[in-house]
């Protein structure tokens, strides 16, 4: 059975490059697989296959419509010298756990793992289905995925892109990353506005059909890069099977060994892509959810019911800061035993009262997930017991799912081999990282800081951000929420 793309909300059959190029189903659901593929290569094999190998034979199996010599070329142009480890995602042990360095990319953040692929996969899925015009990507950013996405979009033919940021509401170090940008086709623009007004331009700006006719009369079409889409859900399950593979490679465990997974989790696509890999045959025992004090999650699989009605904390780490997690909706849809209707009525109710409530039999099939949160003194506390036992240093967001995995082997005494999802380079989040280690530090200004942190791990300061001490500024361009659109039309030179 050739495996296509359908809507969790029921709409029908699109390839994998027709639903790389959407995003979103018409109907407002996600696109999912019609089957999960199983794995066809024996993990001794894997186990003896560079980053890049693997990917083809993981991706191959999902981007069915792709022919190997497309897919190779995507995959080669995403996971080069952009990264700064060969192995692509390196493993570190400390105190117990396999860290998956998911952040030698670009923005040292684990978004460039699937960004880094998408606008290769974008422009190939265009020219399989004969799309003649320029990519416009269109993202509203808090900081940290509309650089990554920047980064990703920079230079690639046929694409351009456009990042609007709250002009007040990121940190000093997101706003430069992102005025510094380099790449003749992109556009940054800060708006006096905050996160939402940006979100709530942009998503305008995607439904207005007068605007998507002038943009076709003028050669272009918009699309969007965000994590609801297939084309970054994919390329995130290839690093567990990676991971797994290195793990029989060094001989830390038995081929078919299961292992646990823990990752710390905000819009769930980087978990979703681990439940995937088990699906697909991989040896994953539990997939272990860890969330900050914004723990919708936990309360999820606590309790069944999804309830987005709380208050919205602001924590030191910041990129799990999410009350609605977009992607739960493919889980939901799979538990719901892939029933459109029954994930469409759960989904208008969140839209709706903010809340749903599974099924007792839904519950039963996430007996995969535990699911637990840290508050921001555990979250803390983990990064400077870690850094006094063992040297390592861990960022803010790999530290939740560092607390909460010792959290679940108080609740389990399950000891299997374990590996945590490091989803971004301490050194991005410095302050909050270095004041955990010894609050002597927070007088320190920013660089001096990261210069600190060097020092202390031995880790020699990311590429990423020693460029930004004397990066140029590129873009200057600030406008007010209603000229959002003007904006753009400007940009890219649109006629009436
Ligand atoms: C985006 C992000 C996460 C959350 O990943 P999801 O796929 O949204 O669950 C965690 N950590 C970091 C550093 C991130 O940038």
């Amino acid at each position: 059975m050739e495996l296509i793309y359908k809507s969790t909300r029921g709409q029908e059959g699109v390839t994998a490059s027709q639903a790389i190029l959407k995003g979103l189903a018409d109907d407002g659901g996600l696109y999912v697989p019609t089957h999960i593929p199983a794995l066809d290569v024996p993990v001794e094999k894997l186990a003896q296959m560079t980053y890049q190998e693997v990917a083809y034979e993981v991706m191959k199996l999902y981007l069915t419509d792709f022919t190997e010599e497309e897919l190779k070329n995507c995959i080669n142009k995403a996971y080069d010298s952009k990264f700064d480890a060969q192995e692509i995602a390196p493993m570190v042990y400390a105190d117990g756990a396999y860290y998956l360095e998911l952040f030698h990319g670009a923005t040292i953040a684990f978004k460039d793992m699937a960004l880094s692929i998408l606008p290769h996969l974008m422009t190939t899925s265009a020219k399989k289905n004969y799309v003649d015009h320029e990519i416009v990507i269109l993202t509203a950013t808090s900081g940290d995925t509309g650089k990554a996405a920047m980064a990703g979009f920079a230079d690639v033919e046929g694409t351009k892109i456009i990042v609007f940021y709250p002009k007040d509401g990121v940190s000093p170090v997101q706003e430069k990353q992102m005025v510094t940008q380099k790449g003749k086709n992109t556009f940054v623009v800060g708006i006096h506005g905050n996160f939402d007004d940006a979100q709530t331009g942009v998503k305008k700006m995607f439904g207005d059909k007068a605007l998507a006719q002038l943009l076709d009369k003028n050669g272009y079409q918009f699309s969007s890069a965000n994590s609801i889409n297939i084309g970054r859900l994919v390329p995130q399950i290839v690093y567990y099977v990676y991971a797994y593979a290195m793990l029989v490679h060094n001989e830390e465990i038995k081929n078919g060994e299961k292992i646990n997974v823990v990752v710390p989790t905000g819009n769930f696509g980087n978990i979703l892509a681990a439940y995937y890999a088990k699906n697909m045959g991989l040896p994953i025992d539990r997939l272990i959810c860890a969330s900050n004090e914004n723990k919708v999650l936990y309360d999820f699989f606590t309790t069944g019911i999804y309830d987005r009605n709380r208050d919205f904390i602001l924590t030191s780490s910041p990129s799990m800061d999410i009350l609605i997690s977009s992607n739960l909706e493919r889980l939901i849809y799979k538990i719901a035993g892939d029933d459109p209707n029954v994930n469409a009525s759960l989904m208008s109710a969140l839209s709706g009262e903010g809340k749903y409530v599974i099924t007792p039999e839904m519950r039963e099939s996430l007996r995969d997930f535990y699911g637990n949160y840290a508050s921001e003194e555990e979250t803390a506390a983990t990064i400077h017991d870690l850094y006094e036992d063992t040297g390592y240093v861990i960022d803010t967001h790999t530290a939740v799912a560092s607390a909460v995995y010792k959290k679940y082997v108080d609740d389990t005494s399950d000891t299997k081999k374990t590996v945590i999802a490091s989803t971004a380079s301490p050194f991005k989040f410095a302050r909050s990282v270095m004041t955990a280690i010894d609050k002597k530090y927070e007088s320190m200004d920013d660089f001096d800081l990261i210069d600190e942190l060097s020092n202390i791990s031995g880790v020699p300061v990311p590429k990423a951000v020693e460029e930004l001490r004397t990066a140029p500024v590129l873009h200057t361009t600030q406008c007010d929420v209603d000229e959002m659109e003007a904006t753009v039309k400007k940009w890219l030179n649109i006629q009436e």
